[in-house]
């Protein structure tokens, strides 16, 4: 049985990250999307919050499960008894940084924990959780972006309902 997490901030979730969650469900039997509880970042939303949304996104999949957690990723997948990590490209300077966790992924984890790459549908590769929290913010068109119940917690956020 093929197990893998696919690690993330999820700050609000997108169609990018759903996009890289189904390809993920359909290769791998079990599928685990961890919500990084990061205390270096403050983020937009709580990770209850970021957690329900993605609730909401993955009920439909039998064999993908949330959670969350904080401190060393490696820590999280050796307790687990995880050995992959799925994690999404868009563009080259995706790359430069997606190598250097993954690099020192396996080595924290002794070798034990092989990071997978899939890379963007092209109609996603523009999209980051950073650019729909700024588009947000101004009220602008998020229908390309995000579900319509992850822009009403955006609206919430800014107050706008
Ligand atoms: P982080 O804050 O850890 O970078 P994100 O929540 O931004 O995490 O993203 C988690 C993963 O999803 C990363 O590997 C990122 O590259 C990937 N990802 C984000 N947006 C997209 C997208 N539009 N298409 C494909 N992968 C994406």
């Amino acid at each position: 049985m093929k197990k893998a997490v696919y690690p993330g901030s999820f700050d609000p979730v997108t169609y990018g990250h759903i996009d890289v969650i189904k390809r993920s469900a359909e290769i791998f039997d079990e599928l685990i999307v961890a919500v990084v509880d990061n205390k270096m970042k403050t983020p937009l939303f709580s990770v209850e919050e970021r957690v329900k949304m993605l609730e909401e996104v993955v009920k439909d999949y039998p064999n993908v499960r949330l959670d969350s957690f904080s401190g060393l990723f490696t820590d999280y997948t050796k307790a687990n008894n995880i050995h992959v990590s799925v994690r999404g490209l868009r563009a080259i300077t995706d790359f430069e940084y997606e190598l250097q966790i993954a690099q020192t992924n396996k080595i924290l984890s002794d070798g034990q924990l092989e990071t997978m790459f899939l890379t963007t549908s092209l109609q996603y590769s523009y999209l980051s959780s950073s650019a729909v929290r700024e588009i947000a913010m101004y009220n602008g068109d998020l229908s390309k972006c995000v579900p319509d119940f992850v822009k009403e917690n955006l609206d919430r956020k800014f107050g706008r309902l």
